[in-house]
């Protein structure tokens, strides 16, 4: 029995290990030990909490229905906290996979007592895993600079970029890396979200001088998606003072957004002129190449497990899903799951009958291209006006109107915008975009351009 039930514990880990390449596994699932079992049940143990409710959340019902796999008659798996001495926890805590924690956990806890509010880390966001393309290569040379030199190169750093697009894997690579390289170095990174919700807690329970020391104390702070800070409320002003203590002791900062410093309209002037002042680096929307790229490593790291795909499948998503590397990556694994379940091989036909839904709401988005076309056409104006330094005003307002159905129709920052208006600067997008709006509501003649306009390219 003892060795019957080793062996069956040896088989999960590898398959585990198969799923979740290595990473994932040395980090998560390696650490857990197979504690007792019997005909229906199973207990296994996890060092920390933290790490209990981390596999729980994001391997528990592959860790069930794997084990379900070798022992059908299972009916339940427990995952406890290890006895360790001294701690006053022990190990009468204990979940089910397939449960959600109540609450996610630090990465670590301090010893100076007080928890550390950073959030918990995916162990799939590492260099090593992150594809570099020509969207997105200044972002990540900033990042591995961040991580790979002792001494501040420039502060903070700040990414951004569309959703999907890779923010919040580099900054949890930059934190691996750290972390990796240097476990005495104190990193914590939070979401804006996080970051205000310990701020409000901290002043509701009297600890604001406490939140304040652990923030100030580390080495590395990174806030991500700072678009979250709204106006009104006071935690813009300590996440200021917080980034300036930690900037004049040459701590360094990495901060995310989905846009640039000065289009972060809730964020006071001064905070966001402030931002502006290390390096910005901006990830753009993916090309061809990057979106090919990154299926081929997800499928080398999926390999072990099922189903080769073919270039020419992978050519196609390619080239079809070309909204963002989550819904690319989300397709991905679709398919594969289906093809897995129904033990189809993946051709181009079930593809396309698989992923229907995905690949007509990619072709239903509009291009900036397009726009250019079907504005210039009811206008009647050269498209080459689109791109060209003329601004007689029968040129300069369609092609405002382009640059404002351009910003509300498709997911492409200011800039990028400019750059397809013939390398124009992002200011000039946003003056268009606001002029556009003020006249709207004035000229009716206007307002009826821009609803057909905006039918016939929705349409
Ligand atoms: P953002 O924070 O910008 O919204 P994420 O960092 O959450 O985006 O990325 C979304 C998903 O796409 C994640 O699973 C991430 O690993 C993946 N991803 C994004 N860019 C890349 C890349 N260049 N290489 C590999 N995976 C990527
Ligand atoms: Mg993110």
């Amino acid at each position: 029995m003892e060795r019957l039930s080793e062996a069956r514990w040896e088989r999960v880990r590898a398959r585990l290990r198969a799923e979740f390449g290595d990473a994932a596994f040395n980090s998560w699932l390696k650490p857990l030990a197979l504690e007792a079992m019997d005909q229906n049940r199973v207990r296994l143990t996890a060092p920390t909490r933290f790490m209990r409710d981390w596999v729980l959340s994001h391997y528990g019902e592959r860790v069930r229905a794997i084990w379900q796999a070798e022992q059908p008659n299972l009916a339940e798996i427990n995952i406890q906290v290890r006895q360790q001495p001294g701690s006053e926890r022990g190990g009468g805590e204990s979940a089910e996979p397939g449960r959600q924690p109540a609450t996610a956990e630090p990465v670590r806890e301090r010893s100076n007592g007080g928890q550390a509010p950073s959030s918990p880390l995916d162990p799939r966001f590492r260099f090593e895993t992150f594809v570099v393309g020509r969207s997105n290569e200044l972002a990540y040379a900033a990042a591995r600079r961040v991580s790979d030199s002792a001494e501040v190169q420039f502060n903070p750093l700040f990414l951004y970029g569309g959703v999907g697009l890779g923010k919040t894997h580099l900054m949890h690579a930059i934190a691996w890396h750290i972390h990796k390289r240097d476990p005495e170095r104190e990193v914590m990174y939070l979401s804006a979200e996080k970051f205000m919700y310990q701020f409000i807690r901290a002043l509701r329970e009297k600890d604001s001088m406490g939140f304040k020391q652990r923030l100030r104390a580390v080495d590395v702070l990174m806030i991500d998606d700072v678009q979250f800070f709204s106006r009104k409320d006071s935690t813009q002003e300590e996440f200021f003072h917080t980034f300036n203590a930690l900037a004049d002791q040459n701590r360094q900062i990495v901060i995310s957004a989905d846009r640039s410093p000065s289009d972060l309209e809730d964020i006071e002037e001064r905070i966001r002129s402030r931002l502006g002042w290390g390096l910005v680096a901006d990830i753009h929307h993916t090309d061809y190449e990057l979106r090919l790229g990154i299926l081929q490593a997800k499928v080398k790291q999926a390999q072990s497990e099922g189903e080769a795909i073919s270039e020419k499948v992978l050519e196609f998503l390619a080239h079809r899903i070309t909204s963002n590397v989550r819904e690319l990556e989300g397709a991905l694994n679709r398919l594969m799951a289906y093809a897995n379940l129904v033990g189809r091989p993946i051709t181009l036909e079930l593809t396309q009958e698989v992923l229907q839904d995905l690949l007509r709401a990619n072709d239903r988005r509009v291009t900036i291209d397009e726009i250019q076309k079907k504005v210039a056409h009811h206008y009647n104006m050269r498209l080459a006006d689109m791109h060209s330094a003329r601004r007689a005003r029968n040129i300069a307002r369609p092609r405002q109107v382009a640059m404002f159905l351009a910003k509300q129709l498709t997911t492409r920052s200011l800039p990028e915008i400019g750059n397809k208006f013939g390398g124009r600067d992002h200011t000039t997008v946003m003056h268009a975009v606001r002029r556009i709006e003020e006249l709207r509501q004035t000229d009716s003649v206007l307002a009826e351009d821009i609803d057909l306009l905006r039918r016939m390219l929705e349409g």
